[in-house]
């Protein structure tokens, strides 16, 4: 079995943005000339996520204003995480809600999606540098 390895970093300028990692999760596949197995792509930080679903604008922004529901940024007092000092107990709802990470098969050298299927990074306390791990184990 082989085993491929591999870091994306980020460093977004907004608090709350969703960024598409398709191709650079496929260039990590092709990176590892593994054509039959599995890859792991997970966020490194309790404070973003990596999900799967359609690169649709509209959805992206429906996904913001239902997180922004559920879980609003301010006031910042009513999350007892902030009370440590932090501003960002909202992002680690959201972080939960929408997973930490994916796992998609790899078929013939190709990531084997659903339809309309592509792999993104939430980040919901931005403006600082953050990491993806990107884990490949197959033949
Ligand atoms: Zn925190």
């Amino acid at each position: 079995m082989k085993t491929y390895r591999k870091e994306l970093f980020f460093n977004i300028s907004k608090r709350v943005d969703f960024i598409n990692i398709t191709a650079d999760v496929e260039d990590a596949v092709t990176e590892s000339a593994i054509k039959e197995g599995i890859v792991l792509v997970n966020a490194m930080h309790i404070t973003a996520s990596v999900f799967i679903n359609d690169n649709e604008s509209g959805l992206h922004s429906d996904y913001k204003r239902w997180l922004e529901e559920l879980a609003p940024h301010e006031p910042l007092s009513q999350y007892n995480h902030n009370r440590t000092g932090e501003d960002n107990g909202d992002a680690h709802l959201k972080r939960q809600i929408m997973g930490r990470e994916v796992v998609v098969a790899i078929t013939n050298g190709k990531l084997d999606f659903g339809p309309w299927e592509q792999i993104f990074y939430a980040e919901f306390d931005g403006m600082r540098r953050k990491r993806v791990l990107i884990k490949i184990i197959g033949e």
